[in-house]
């Protein structure tokens, strides 16, 4: 739960309080419970933040510290978290509370400070004495050299957490290195047998007809290519010559046999002599991997945080079981993989021009926009909107009168890959509403919601401001007679001083309610966001994140609404790819198609 929030939400600012600023301490977790903690922190170091999601956390002092990241979200500690508390507040302590003995997390609890294996409870039974040592630590630092403080601290963690002392935690330490040393040698079987299979059905069969090219035309078989190994050590490559694109990577599955590469891992990234930051230096240790997390969401470009924050991600995910998945996951991933290529900034798709951005530099976007008071209408299109397009003149005229319209949804990805154009990323109103918070909230950008059914968009305002700390200026349902009350509404909406209008009609209604009333509109960026609210107010539920990130998020919207989604996906999805074989072959001009 706080893990979503804090990465999802990821950047909710309040940046509100003198405490935050002026903090000596932080304490993540959930505020309810840590007040106990607040009290004993604040006799040694007098200013105590409570950070509940990372955007308060943004509004801690640098001078911070002491950061204490309560068991409140153990389930979900993430490693990222940590990194973002060591990036921001560089503090001189963290200390981790820890109740699950996993290795794995162990290691990389403890790369981000002092771990205390315990829960908040038993933490705070001997939190005093605790905090009294971490304030000598820091002392002693100014005159002692890095090792005996290293010392100090190991000499504390295992005071703290008494681990060796009992026979049932030995035993419970000997079970988890059994457990980790079985994980391992299984994933080596695994990743052998997938690599004898591969190597003798496909890269052996594939050698023997590119050495007989050699032989004929004279074409080098291999390339070579330096990678950054585990460790970051240069590791050099070979791949098959002047072939098509997921058969020149076969020979990799050979360093399978070698140990060099995992079969999943971190991503595969060019090898640079220069080393990352100290704080993501554990990130190189990890084998890289034939398949990884980082490029499944590149390639099927779902709203991401960031190579950085992903791979960390997947650090602390990392296990035998999600090793697996994700190589579930690749495979019906390879499908979307495209050739590389610049991404051009339009992408020209029946008679529209699509704005081809990451979201990063779509929330930029609109920011100049907002500061500079400039109104601006953004819709969003996938394969459903483009097929009523094609049969709706007045829509067709609404959305070409956008100023940005951005390609939403694994349809329009496809077409993408049969226009030959490489799209930046995916970009919906769904995934992102997030990082338009962050930046509204920032900004101090008010937002109105309208659309919905009654009730609806006033409790997705509720969890918006909650999770975001932005402020909603008003909400109102979309159930109104727009040609008698559309007057009533557009006033309620510029009497409440709200910056951007997000209206959930579903299109077309909402993309032509704004072209008709944006002259009379206050706020400067209106926006089209379908069944948002539905997703926010927890009406409707949205696909797991993996499922997103294989594009099938459809499959699953039709199990929810069998009855009215069927129609818009299974015949809606492959009408929507033959008008775009058609439009490209014969017209390349929507405007001829009917
Ligand atoms: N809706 C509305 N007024 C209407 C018709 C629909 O507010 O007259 C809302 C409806 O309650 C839903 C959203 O518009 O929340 C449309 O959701 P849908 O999933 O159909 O939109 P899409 O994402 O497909 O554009």
């Amino acid at each position: 739960m706080y893990r979503s929030r804090a990465i999802e939400s990821g950047f909710a600012v309040k940046k509100n309080t003198d405490v935050a600023a002026s903090a000596r301490a932080v304490i993540l977790g959930n505020k309810e419970r840590i007040g106990e903690l607040s009290q004993i922190l604040k006799r040694s170091y007098h200013q105590v933040a409570l950070a509940e999601t990372a955007g308060e956390l943004e509004a801690v002092s640098e001078s911070c510290r002491l950061a204490v990241m309560t068991d409140t979200f153990s389930e979900s500690l993430t490693i990222g978290l940590i990194n973002r508390v060591r990036k921001a507040l560089h503090p001189e302590q963290i200390i981790c509370l820890s109740e699950d003995d996993d290795q794995e997390k162990e290691r990389l609890l403890r790369s981000g400070g002092l771990i205390f294996f315990g829960s908040y409870k038993s933490f705070i039974a001997s939190a005093e004495e605790i905090i009294n040592q971490t304030l000598t630590v820091r002392q002693r630092r100014v005159s002692y050299t890095m090792d005996p403080r290293k010392e100090t601290l190991k000499a504390l963690e295992k005071r703290l957490s008494g681990r060796s002392s009992t026979m049932k935690s030995l035993l419970k330490r000997i079970t988890f290195r059994f457990s980790a040393i079985t994980a391992e040698a299984l994933a080596r079987v695994i990743e052998w047998t997938v690599a004898l299979g591969v190597t003798l059905f496909m890269t052996l069969p594939l050698l023997v007809i590119l050495l007989l090219r050699k032989l004929f035309t004279g074409t080098p078989l291999f390339i070579t290519r330096t990678i950054s190994g585990a460790h970051n050590k240069p590791l050099k490559l070979l791949r098959f010559n002047k072939i098509a694109e997921p058969f020149c990577d076969l020979p990799l599955f050979f360093e399978l046999f070698t140990g060099r590469l995992a079969l999943a891992g971190r991503a595969i990234n060019e090898w640079q002599e220069e080393s990352q930051k100290a704080e993501n230096a554990y990130i190189s240790t990890i084998k890289p991997g034939i398949v990884s997390l980082w490029d499944i969401r590149r390639t099927t470009k779902t709203a991401h945080e960031g190579q950085l924050a992903t791979e960390w991600e997947y650090i602390f995910k990392k296990h035998l079981f999600y090793d697996f998945m994700l190589m579930l996951r690749a495979l019906p991933v390879m499908l979307y993989s495209e050739p590389g290529g610049t991404p051009p900034a339009i992408f020209p798709l029946l008679g529209l021009q699509l704005n081809n951005l990451t979201m990063e530099e779509a929330i930029n976007l609109i920011a100049i926009n907002l500061e500079q008071k400039t109104q601006r209408a953004i819709f969003f299109v996938n394969a459903d909107c483009l097929n009523k397009m094609v049969s709706n003149q007045e829509y067709f005229k609404t959305l070409k009168s956008g100023d940005y319209i951005f390609p939403d949804g694994i349809g329009v990805s496809i077409a993408g890959k049969m226009l030959k154009t490489p799209l930046k990323e995916n970009i919906n109103g769904t995934d992102m509403l997030p990082y338009l918070c962050r930046m509204a909230a920032e900004k101090n950008f008010p937002l109105f919601l309208l659309g919905g059914k009654p009730g609806i968009a006033e409790t997705a305002g509720k969890n918006i401001s909650n999770n975001y700390g932005v402020t909603i200026a008003g909400t109102a349902h979309g159930y109104f007679d727009r040609e008698q009350e559309s007057d009533r509404i557009i006033k309620s909406i510029n009497n409440s001083g709200a910056a951007i209008l997000l209206v959930a009609f579903g299109a077309p209604l909402q993309e032509e309610w704004i072209a008709r009333h944006r002259q009379e509109l206050a706020p400067q960026v209106l926006m089209g966001v379908g069944g948002l609210f539905d997703f926010y107010s927890g009406t409707i539920k949205r696909a797991p994140r993996w499922i997103r990130e294989i594009g099938f998020e459809w499959v699953y919207r039709i199990l929810q609404e069998p009855g009215r989604m069927w129609q818009r996906y299974v015949i809606g999805n492959p009408l929507f790819l033959y008008r775009v074989i058609k439009w490209k072959v014969f017209t390349q001009n929507s405007q001829e198609l009917t």
